[in-house]
């Protein structure tokens, strides 16, 4: 039935569980992925949609790495845009809206499609330990599945409860069993276990609703993609809609606060605090007449509509009652209320960079069991972990993505360094180096490294090669190429009302903040080395960020340079830090159950004071 001994199994076929799995499959590990429900794989369990700020970075940089979710968004986006266009380039974030049920199929068929991944439809119940290290998996028909390592995406499932309004049931999703066993089994074992919180609002019958009076949100104009690779652009697109609540709205949720499971103590554990539900929004801005809504598609073909900004988990009449008097939504009939879940999640300090835990040998954890929310976030885990699985096994150098390396870097760290409390989800705020991880150049921080590491395939770096070979010929060009005064002065006076009386090299003027491309086009020389050399979009995006950030662009190296050293800076493993007693008590606690690897992770670490790096470094000799 199966094979002897697998390499990988992965556990859950969410975001996190898929990308592990083909992860771990494509550098030639024999993975198998067990799941509850395989009609469920890469099911999206909240709002039909990819990427948004920050998120679209690491959608992007999956992409780059060799994953698979930027290519299923593109195959099953409805809407494409590219958030913050406004804002300086290291904020540019793309998102699609997608259709949910293609969205699954894709990633469905392209597991299928990848060699070295078995599939197998059950509960996994525990896991198989044998001195301090994972063999494999046993299910609930009482099976023994053994393999050399464990991936665990259990996502929201294990011990789920779901709420609406008084009434609660065990779930791991909306009509799905919730998962037990592992959790007592891994506490048992050591490990430190904690509840978390989230919520979905309802999907309505959007035949029932009247678009005539909400606004339009069209996608962009010039769809762009995720993927480095050939997927296509959108060539039409669905719109989303926008309404708002009201004061009338307001007071009717509020009639039903005291049957809230999140007002009379039900819900006890910390839920999403930038993703609240209604109840919260309206609660703790009480001040605010009326909150967005956002009306979205479910896909190309069905009439399902997902209300975005009414996450609820109040009785399902007083939900009805009050969405009947938003704007546009008189009418509506729904297909499903809106719940909140609780479930269980391990703190990710248990972890190391590799996501291997660092309690038990060969188990890695990836996606929302680590205390994250959202899919990019549990993607990206899953894609290191099935990548840091395989190599483990195979005695090759783990894959650890630094800070100004990558968003993925950032979360990893940050999860493991820090830990996290309530739901964690990626913000741009989070990168100290957003400039260097822009959505536009993952393919060139990242694809170079994934290839080296036997992921990312040749095709994909030649295109990488090809993408940097000529941004830097054109980035060049400006540099070299003068300008004459009467070419440019039309221009700049069009711009800012300049005027330059010297001739000067083209890249000084582009530098200019209000000097675009487009200015930069209209000058023949420019115009005819586009064209003589076919540089394509990409190329003029990426050159004209690169010559405009410069400066921003070469600071943040130089930081992240910098602090590079005290990367280099090792700590000694099982390092005994109750001898150094100038160290605070609350840094050598915190050190302790952390065990960073270098100096720099330890200075990341909160309750950890500057004074106590300086201990650390007077004792390392530095
Ligand atoms: P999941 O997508 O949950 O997948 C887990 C997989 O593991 C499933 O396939 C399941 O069948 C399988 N599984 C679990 N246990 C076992 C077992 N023992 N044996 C075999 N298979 C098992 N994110 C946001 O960013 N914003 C939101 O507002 C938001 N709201 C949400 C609301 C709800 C109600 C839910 C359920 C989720 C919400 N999310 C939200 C979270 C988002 O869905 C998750 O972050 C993301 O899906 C996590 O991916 P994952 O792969 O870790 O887990």
């Amino acid at each position: 039935m199966f094979e002897k001994e697998y390499d990988v199994i992965v556990v859950g076929a969410g975001h996190a569980g898929a990308e592990a799995a083909a992860a771990s499959a494509n550098l030639g590990s024999k993975t198998l992925l067990v799941t509850m429900n395989l009609q469920t794989i890469g099911q999206m369990s909240c709002n039909p949609a990819m990427g948004g700020i920050a998120k679209g970075q690491i959608v992007r940089e999956i992409d780059a790495l060799g994953g698979y979710s930027g290519i299923v968004s593109d195959k099953s986006a409805i809407q494409f845009k590219m958030l913050n266009k406004s804002k300086g380039p290291a904020m540019w974030s793309p998102r699609t809206q997608n259709d949910r049920m293609r969205f699954a199929e894709e990633w469905r068929m392209a597991l299928e499609n990848t060699p070295n991944v078995d599939f197998y439809q059950e509960m996994v119940s525990g896991l198989l330990v044998e001195n301090g290290r994972a063999v494999g998996v046993k299910t609930s028909l009482g099976l023994d599945i053994r393999s050399r390592s464990v991936v665990l995406t259990n996502g929201t499932f294990l011990n789920g409860l779901i709420h609406i309004g008084d009434k609660q049931f065990g779930g791991g999703r909306a009509g799905e069993k919730a998962a037990t066993g592992i959790t007592e089994q891994l506490v048992e074992l050591g490990f430190e276990s904690g509840r978390m919180k989230t919520g979905t609002p309802p999907r309505v019958d959007g035949r029932s609703l009247d678009y005539s009076v909400m606004i339009p949100q069209p996608g962009d104009v010039v769809p762009e993609k995720f993927s480095y690779s050939d997927t296509k652009a959108l060539t039409h697109q669905r719109d989303c809609y926008m309404t708002h609540t009201s004061l009338l709205v307001h007071d009717l949720l509020r009639e039903g606060f005291d049957r809230s499971p999140m007002f009379n103590g039900r819900i006890k554990s910390l839920g999403p605090r930038y993703c609240p539900s209604i109840e919260d929004k309206i609660n703790r801005f009480a001040d605010k007449d009326s909150h967005q809504l956002f009306v979205e598609p479910e896909g190309w073909n069905t009439v399902e509509v997902y209300v975005n900004g009414f996450s609820t988990s109040l009785p399902e009449d007083v939900q009805y009652k009050a969405l009947k008097s938003v704007k546009g939504f008189e009418n509506v009939k729904f297909f499903r209320p809106g719940y909140a879940i609780e479930y269980d999640y391990f703190p990710p300090t248990q972890l190391k960079h590799t996501l291997e835990t660092k309690l038990i040998d060969n188990l890695y954890f990836a996606g929302q069991i680590n205390g994250t929310t959202g899919y990019e976030e549990a993607a990206s885990q899953g894609l290191m972990a099935g990548i840091n699985a395989h190599l483990k096994i195979n005695d090759k150098e783990s894959f650890i993505l630094n800070r100004d390396e990558a968003y993925i870097g950032v979360l990893v760290d940050d999860l493991i360094t820090k830990g996290t409390e309530e739901p964690y989800r990626m913000f741009t705020s989070r990168a100290e180096y957003r400039t260097l991880l822009r959505q536009d150049n993952a393919d060139l921080r990242l694809t170079p490294r994934s290839y080296e590491m036997g992921l990312a395939k040749k095709d994909r770096l030649d295109k990488m090669e090809e993408k940097e070979r000529k941004s830097n010929a054109f980035i060049e060009f400006f540099r070299e190429t003068s300008f004459k005064p009467d070419d440019i002065n039309p221009i700049l006076e069009s711009v800012d009302s300049s005027k330059v009386r010297q001739p000067d090299k083209m890249f000084k003027v582009f530098s200019r903040p209000r000097v675009t491309m487009d200015h930069m086009l209209q000058l023949e020389e420019v115009s005819a080395f586009v064209s003589e050399n076919n540089l394509d979009r990409e190329i003029l995006e990426q050159a004209e960020i690169q010559v405009k950030y410069s400066g921003y662009i070469a600071k943040e190296k130089n930081n992240a340079d910098k602090l590079q050293r005290l990367e280099n800076i090792k700590i000694p493993k099982g390092f005994d830090y109750s001898k150094l007693k100038s160290l605070s008590y609350e840094a050598r606690e915190k050190l302790k159950a952390i065990q960073p690897v270098t100096i720099s992770q330890a200075s990341r670490i909160s309750g950890v004071s500057p004074s106590d790096i300086s201990v650390l470094l007077v004792y390392m000799g530095r």
